[in-house]
């Protein structure tokens, strides 16, 4: 049962206790020497076990207990075992609890504690209900240590055995139980067993801010974190984490800013959550401090580590920087390859995806689904169909991954884009697993770029239908009508979206200016340097309207006049961010800009001209990937 898990070296041979000669040469040679030393106490021995750090010494310290007739001795054995399984040698421990008679609560505390620690979560609960009908009675260590391996339903059951035995008010198990609830999604009640708490410890606030997290409730667990007194960089790691992983990035750094004032000193966790946050920002020059701040503190880079800054950097559409972190992460694993695949993949290089996919299974390692995503992705910027089918299967048939939405995403864009606009709607129709939104919108946009205005309506009547049309279905669909001219079907659209009540999400981008990173709604007039800013966008006007540049009202979705439509497009978010880059950066720096929704079609129209009149580089990333204007066209070939 154990063997799968667990290292593959011999096991405590039988012959250990049965045979004592057969025991390692090692042991036989130090316990041999200490035969003329005065015999040790087993308070001094209970002391060697403690100090144990690797399974060798721990192997002498047991001979050694053989030959002078020790082995029997309870708090010992106990010890051993409790020490042979914080090492990792989990069947050693087995077989120590499977040779004792009558084990009590400390041996089954330990064997309990032992699964749990190496995540055999089973096992764990296993010996707990053993414990029980050998009628050994739980102590409140018993409780921490199995409710580990709970999940929700079998936790409850714990919880009212904890209180049977009154150790339901116990800090420990008060703590677990907070994480069992919290890890179960039951926020209330892990609410209510953590104000109960009496004695509320650094960890038990740290549950608890962790169950707000971790359920979406960052601002809840924010207030808890300004209420603690004490904070130790684990609760800072969960609060910045949590900022990051909850699309929440500003929040995250300004909070990182504030732990390093308050001279905490970030760890690996910390730098990874940042370093996400720096990402999805795009706030390069963060990130790039963030890396000084590694080398600085001699902080090793660790494969996670390495990964998350190559993620950074690719994201932050420094490539080469990308690829040189990656070649320097040592041992790398699948997740590290996947990063620089996908990395490739959104910037298009297509064929530096597939080298690395093939060198990374040059090393032995098996793919996952995310090296796969990156892999038909880049497989979809270069168009090649043929290619994109055999991944395709290659995946499914030889490394037995089933697709996932993503996967069917990057098909239909695949298809799509090449103009397979039939196949790719067989492909969605034919879905073993709902489609979403997000591949809906992928195929009306491939309809939009073709042109198939059929095929576009009918994938959007079937939305509206069916209650999946978010706003950019009806924004691609009006842009589709508005590219055909077709007058009469934008105003259907606009007056459908109206009934629909589907409100449209608010475009938001940013840009990193001088370590700060400026964000900017649609016509957002908050920015202190604002007037400057649309006097610049009143400059580009001028500019666009010499170079003969009509702007493209009719995707407006709003039902206003046509003055007020332009007026609306000219102050769409990402051209307040690109002027607010043109007049704060020097002439010839590269503007970047992270933007929360696709690029709308008379945006990249501008941006394309805008890198032309300037001699800029512009990249910009938008939700489905980057576009890096120079001189007039841009890298996505106007397909996005
Ligand atoms: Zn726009
Ligand atoms: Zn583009």
């Amino acid at each position: 049962m154990y063997s799968a898990t667990l290292s593959t070296s011999p096991s405590l041979p039988t012959a250990f206790a049965a045979n004592r000669s057969s025991l390692p040469p090692a042991c036989i040679a130090t316990t041999s020497t200490n035969k003329h030393h005065r015999p040790l106490s087993p308070e001094k021995l209970a002391l060697l076990i403690d100090k144990s750090k690797t399974t060798g010494q721990l192997l002498q310290i047991h001979a050694f207990l053989i030959r002078q007739g020790f082995d029997d001795h309870p708090i010992l054995a106990f010890k051993l075992q409790r020490s042979y399984a914080s090492l990792g040698r989990l069947d050693y421990c087995v077989e120590l609890f499977d040779r004792t008679q009558n084990p009590n609560v400390f041996f089954y505390t330990a064997i309990i504690h032992g699964h749990a620690f190496n995540d055999l979560h089973d096992q764990a609960l296993h010996f707990y209900v053993r414990m029980l009908t050998q009628g050994v009675e739980p102590n409140a260590f018993t409780f921490s240590a199995v409710l580990k391996s709970c999940p929700l339903n079998a936790g409850k059951a714990i919880h009212s055995q904890a209180i049977k035995f009154g150790f339901d008010s116990d800090t420990y198990v008060g703590t677990a139980l907070v994480d069992v609830y919290s890890k179960g999604g039951d926020v209330m009640s892990a609410r209510h067993l953590f104000e109960a708490i009496s004695e509320r410890s650094l960890v038990s606030l740290t549950a608890m801010i962790t169950c707000y997290s971790k359920h979406g409730d960052v601002d809840g667990a924010r207030l808890l974190f300004d209420r603690m007194i004490e904070r130790d960089v684990v609760c800072w790691n969960v609060m910045i984490d949590g900022y990051a992983q909850h699309g929440r990035p500003n929040e995250a750094l300004a909070l990182f800013r504030k732990m390093l004032l308050g001279k905490v000193k970030a760890n690996e966790v910390t730098l990874v959550a940042v370093l996400s946050a720096c990402g999805q920002l795009g706030a390069l020059e963060l990130g790039r401090w963030v890396h000084s701040y590694i080398a600085n503190n001699r902080i090793q880079l660790s494969c996670q580590l390495g990964t998350a800054l190559v993620d950074m950097y690719s994201k932050c559409g420094a490539l080469e920087d990308a690829h040189l972190v990656f070649d320097m992460i040592k041992d790398k694993d699948v997740v590290a390859w996947n990063s620089m695949i996908v990395g490739y993949a959104m910037h298009g290089f297509t064929q530096d995806a597939l080298r690395l996919f093939h060198n990374m299974c040059r090393t032995g390692l098996q793919p996952t689904d995310i090296t796969f995503i990156g892999i038909l992705s880049a497989c979809a910027h270069a168009g090649s169909v043929s290619e994109g089918w055999r991944f395709f299967h290659l995946m499914k048939e030889e490394h037995r991954i089933q697709p996932k939405i993503e996967h069917y995403g990057c098909m239909v864009n695949l298809l799509g884009r090449a103009g397979h606009l039939d196949e790719a709607y067989e492909l969605v129709k034919n879905l073993e697993i709902d489609p979403d939104p997000v591949l809906w919108g992928t195929l009306l946009g491939a309809c939009r770029l073709h042109g198939n205005i059929g095929l576009g309506e009918e994938i959007a009547e079937f939305l509206v239908n069916q209650n999946l049309a978010s706003s950019g279905t009806y924004v691609l669909l009006s842009n589709m009508y508005a590219a055909a001219r077709n007058w009469d079907g934008v105003a259907k659209v606009r007056a459908l979206m109206k009934g629909s009540g589907v409100q449209k999400e608010p475009g938001c981008s940013s840009i990193e200016v001088n370590n700060k990173v400026h964000e900017f709604l649609a016509g957002d007039m908050k920015h202190p340097k604002s007037k400057e800013i649309y006097m610049m966008l009143e400059e580009i006007n001028e500019w666009l309207k010499a170079h003969g540049y009509t702007p493209q009202t009719d995707i407006v979705l709003h039902d206003i006049g046509e003055r007020e439509k332009k007026r609306s497009l000219e102050v769409h978010s990402e051209r307040l961010a690109i002027a607010f880059g043109l007049i704060s950066t020097q002439p010839g720096a590269t503007v970047k800009i992270v933007k929360n929704l696709r690029v709308c079609p008379d945006c990249h129209a501008v941006t394309k001209l805008i890198s032309k009149i300037t001699g800029r580089k512009i990249v910009v990333r938008d939700r489905s990937r980057f576009h890096q204007f120079v001189n007039g066209s841009c890298s996505c070939g106007d397909y996005w």
